[in-house]
């Protein structure tokens, strides 16, 4: 079932949002090498608490961690670890939310750990704009698959690769809600757009084929073909306006 909300709930949930967002900048900050992923999932942890809300990864699911940090060829899910050392050159993917007043917010980046290859920039880069057609195409009125097809054509464009078994998802109240919004699709096809839709938009590209595995741990996902893989996401509000990023800071 599609929530919509008024505007004023909107503008309660912006601040679970503007919470999630400041915790990953905090954590992607905090990206060097000879860091552990423990040490950077407490930073965002203590952030969130600090500010009077909680962090809605932890326990969801099952989920022991703040954050999904997730390292070059894992495409999501990475739990921290005391004994992961990020090092020189390593892309590191921060997947985190905050829930305050009952709301949710989520959002996610990848970070570059020291300075990253060419190849790895770009397809960071390339990851983070897609992120930006999608959201350009959450107008009311539209549907879930231009999104979907924004993602998707401007990535394997560039020759990258669009993963097909995570999507994007509503996000309010729960922090996962309908409708999905997947990062591969057909203009014109899906659910459509409608004024108070809050949802999140997460293109995961690979930089290798688009095929992905489940490490025996049960949570982390790795691009089966061993190459690189990056994640960004952000909440949006579709409004009467138009696209509202509320994980903007
Ligand atoms: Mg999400």
């Amino acid at each position: 079932m599609i929530v919509l909300r008024t505007a004023k709930e909107i503008d309660v949930m912006r601040k679970a949002c503007v919470i999630s967002a400041e915790a990953l900048q905090i954590a992607g900050e905090a990206v060097k090498p000879g860091i552990t992923t423990y040490e950077i999932d407490k930073i965002a942890y203590d952030y969130i608490k600090k500010q009077g809300a909680e962090p809605n990864f932890l326990n969801l699911y099952g989920f022991p961690a703040t954050a999904c940090i997730s390292i070059n060829d894992e495409v999501i899910h990475g739990i921290p670890s005391k004994t992961r050392v990020l090092r020189e050159g390593d892309i590191v993917s921060i997947d985190l939310g905050a829930k305050v007043d009952g709301y949710n917010g989520d959002n996610a980046a990848t970070f570059a750990c020291g300075k990253i290859s060419e190849e790895a920039k770009r397809l960071c880069d390339t990851t983070r704009e897609s992120l930006y057609k999608g959201i350009e195409q959450a107008v009311a009125g539209n549907r879930i698959g231009d999104i979907a097809y924004a993602v998707q054509s401007y990535c394997e464009e560039r020759g990258f690769s669009v993963v097909r078994e995570y999507t994007g998802h509503g996000v309010g109240t729960s922090l996962h809600e309908d409708p999905s919004v997947p990062n591969y699709g057909t203009p014109g096809r899906g659910q459509r757009l409608l004024p108070g839709m809050t949802i999140a938009i997460e293109p995961m590209i690979n930089q290798g084929k688009k095929a992905i595995k489940c490490l025996p741990d049960g949570w982390t996902v790795k691009t089966l073909d061993g190459k690189l893989s990056a994640h960004f996401e952000h909440t949006v509000a579709v409004t009467k306006n138009g696209p509202l990023i509320l994980t903007k800071l």
